[in-house]
């Protein structure tokens, strides 16, 4: 990925930007004075500073899904923005994304096709308590009402706001497709087209890519600045528990990619205010959006929710974009409350996924090697193309579950149940009930499973040398990862290999997986399971070399995070809204749905309630 030079003139600097900022915060209840970053350091982080280094009327952080829309509304309204983004370049697990985007109440293509949806049958849809997933999972029963609400009436002015800013969207019906926990009385899943800047498709390209880039040109030519390689740590406010926020100090996290010294740089640079100091504050005048993508990539964080998600599980959208909780932890920090815990502690919805690419760290996307992120992937995996020729097994070599089932349920849409009467008792009795229990499998303490934690540990593929041309596998990397991927003559040999991995915490018994194996050909002989009842039994593994390929799920989404009222300002644990301070996203609790329909939705309506706060400076 290049710099696009054409972009450069409107670069913003340091001091042209700094004018006129330095209000004083004591006026406000700020105390001492700041006079240096060391010193900075050194004192209370909460201390609110006397200067300020950059400042704006409404500060976004994060420029994602949430934090794109965010800042171009309030800045439609006539808002001075700044984005402060942690990664080099804009559009977080946004721009790794598939490009669908789940939107009803009645959008333009939604009228178009003669589908029926109105605000009133979304919001019934999103708080519908009678549906329920496969596995039990009520997909509707835990949203906030009000939270809901606000989306309903928001989802389809979310769709012409896109257009306006350029998303161009497929002319074709919404339909299902991953529109997971969506509602069900109407399709809602849109599709956009990749509308080409040309080179511009970063590290992965495609759908998602298409949306954020559009939007990113759309900021940028609108005026949004952009802080880029700054992470948010701290929000100050009036006083620790009470007042208004004020702004918010970021701390420099340059990228740089293996064995180079100068960071990684952003595709468009117009707007960008370039700093290297090691802290910048930023004052925000009227207001701060949060939009920072929940805490799907912070261990601990995540397990509060669920305890079973130790640090073996990788992230879908890595190593591009973090989803680390700072957002939620610097809102905390202030009295913010979260809310609508229960969203991500239930199985459901694909926050964690079973993924049919293997033999390297990153196993959701397949990267190639021309990829820019390349060099911290390593490896492209390999693309399973059936479980026939594959043994699953955990940290000590053992067997825990029919390979060939698949993650939980990824949540209820359009068509999942008929007939679906919207709040209809029945409609719950309606449902089969299959647990899908491949994932609480993998993730049971084993043999291996040892203090602190008693993790489960990694998921290990395990095939033969006659696998390999049934999967038409190129084995050498950089399709696998020395560290994910091990080979050797023999089971036990392999077996031992695998401590290598930095996941793999006890030694694999050689003797148990030698039996696993044995055991397994024997039901390939017989025709039967009986230890996991797996239906095709078709291959057993004989030939060596054998093999050992990381395949441990994948965190994906996050369902919960901190708690916002209609207009998506952030509120603390009396129930009170903490002024000036508003979220949206995956970094904000209340809603099941997966994706960025609703991160979108929320941008657009913190935006543009944010421009409505009174300015303290
Ligand atoms: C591989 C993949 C495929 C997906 N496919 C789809 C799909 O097809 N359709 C769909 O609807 N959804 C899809 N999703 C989900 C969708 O992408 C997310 O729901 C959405 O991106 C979340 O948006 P967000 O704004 O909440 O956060 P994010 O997209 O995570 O963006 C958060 C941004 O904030 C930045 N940030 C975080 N902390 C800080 C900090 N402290 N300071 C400064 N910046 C910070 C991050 O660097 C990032 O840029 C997919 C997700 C993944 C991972």
């Amino acid at each position: 990925m290049g710099q696009n030079d054409d972009d450069k003139p409107n670069t913003i600097s340091r001091r042209e930007f700094v004018k006129g900022a330095g209000a004083s915060a004591a006026a406000l209840g700020g105390v001492a004075s700041v006079t240096s970053d060391a010193a900075r350091a050194q004192q209370n982080p909460y201390q609110v500073p006397e200067e300020w280094d950059l400042e704006a009327d409404v500060v976004v952080i994060g420029s994602g899904p949430t934090g794109l829309p965010a800042a171009i509304r309030a800045r439609d309204a006539g808002a001075s923005v700044i984005i402060v983004e942690a990664n080099y370049d804009v559009g977080g697990h946004g721009l790794m994304n598939g490009g669908t985007i789940q939107l009803g109440g009645g959008t333009k293509l939604q009228k178009k096709y003669g589908i029926e949806d109105s605000p009133d049958t979304m919001f019934r849809d999103l708080t519908d308590w009678s549906v329920v997933e496969t596995n039990g999972m009520p997909d509707y029963r835990f949203n906030d009402r009000a939270v809901q609400r606000a989306l309903a009436d928001n989802s389809a002015a979310a769709f012409d706001f896109m257009e306006e800013n350029g998303v161009r969207f497929e002319d074709i019906p919404p339909s299902t497709e991953g529109a997971h926990a969506t509602g069900i009385s109407a399709p809602r899943a849109h599709e956009v087209t990749w509308n080409g800047i040309q080179g511009a498709e970063g590290p992965r390209g495609g759908g998602g890519t298409g949306i954020y880039r559009t939007l990113e040109v759309s900021a940028r030519d609108k005026g949004v600045r952009f802080l880029l390689n700054y992470h948010m740590d701290v929000i100050f406010r009036e006083s620790p528990n009470g007042g208004r926020v004020l702004g918010v100090q970021a701390g420099y996290t340059p990228r740089f990619l293996p064995g180079e010294s100068t960071p990684m740089k952003s595709f468009h640079s117009k707007g960008n205010v370039d700093l290297t100091q090691p802290h910048v504050t930023v004052k925000a005048k009227q207001a701060i959006v949060i939009g920072t993508g929940g805490s799907t990539g912070n261990v601990n964080f995540r397990r509060i929710f669920d305890p079973r998600i130790t640090e073996v599980y990788q992230l879908a959208a890595g190593p591009y974009s973090d989803q680390d909780a700072s957002g939620e932890m610097a809102a905390m920090a202030i009295g913010a409350s979260l809310w609508g815990t229960a969203n991500q502690s239930l199985e459901r919805n694909g926050y964690l996924r079973k993924r049919p690419i293997i033999g390297c760290q990153y196993t959701y996307l397949y990267y190639t090697p021309d990829s820019i992120l390349f060099p911290f992937v390593r490896a492209s995996g390999l693309r399973v193309r059936s479980w026939d020729s594959l043994v699953l097994v955990n940290q000590v070599g053992k067997r825990f579950y029919n390979e060939e089932a698949g993650s939980w349920p990824y949540g209820t849409h359009h068509g999942f149940l008929d007939p679906y009467v919207q709040g209809d008792w029945r409609n719950a009795r309606r449902i089969k009930y299959d647990p899908q229990n491949f994932l609480d499998a993998a993730l049971a303490p084993n043999e291996g499973s040892e203090p602190p934690d008693y993790a489960a540990g990694p998921v290990w593929a395990i095939f033969d040398a006659d696998a390999v041309p049934r999967e038409r596998w190129d084995l050498s990397p950089p399709a696998t990862d020395p560290l994910y991927f091990f080979s050797d003559q023999t089971l036990a040999g392999l077996a031992k290999k695998i401590k290598a991995n930095p996941y793999q915490k006890p030694d694999m018994p050689p003797a148990n997986l030698e039996a696993t194996i044995e055991r397994y050909n024997g039901f390939v002989d017989a025709g039967s399971d009986p230890d996991f009842e797996r239906p095709n039994l078709k291959y057993k593994l004989e030939k060596p070399p054998f093999y050992a390929a990381w395949a441990t799920p994948v965190v994906h989404d996050c369902y919960t995070g901190l708690r916002i009222n209609m207009q998506c300002q952030v509120m603390d644990m009396h129930g009170q809204v903490i002024q000036g301070l508003y979220c949206g996203g995956e970094s904000a609790g209340g809603s099941s749905q997966h994706g960025q329909g609703r991160c979108v939705t929320q941008g657009y309506i913190a935006g543009g309630h944010a421009v409505k706060e009174p300015s303290w400076g």
